[in-house]
């Protein structure tokens, strides 16, 4: 009787849902039905791993390509200009984060 109990209690914590299609899997890393992962730490390492795809992927927008190109230009002037307005850009920021600061103050 104790090992039935025992028996029950442990089939019943390795079946693994899945996610995808909701077939209930027995201690196995992929759906029987549909065929995707069911593993807690595969699902895991896959969703990382697409993550750092979309990120490696993703179309770089035309003020990233701007600025990359500016800030690599073969013209030194150029790279000037690019450290200029970086720099103000930077106090800019800074400015911001003051006023911000000072808001928070005031209202606080
Ligand atoms: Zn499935």
């Amino acid at each position: 009787m104790q090992c039935f109990a025992w028996l029950f209690l442990h089939s019943k914590m390795i079946e693994r849902k899945c996610l995808s299609c909701g077939t209930w899997n027995n201690d196995e890393d992929y759906c029987k039905n549909c065929n995707n992962p069911i593993k807690p730490s595969l699902i895991r390492d896959i969703a990382y791993q697409s993550q750092i795809d979309a990120e490696k992927n993703k179309p770089k927008s035309k003020f990233d390509l701007f600025v990359l190109a500016t800030k690599n230009h073969h013209y030194l002037l150029v790279r000037i200009i690019y450290k200029i307005v970086y720099s103000i850009s930077m106090v800019f920021a800074a400015i911001g984060a003051f006023f911000a600061w000072m808001l928070a103050m005031v209202n606080g």
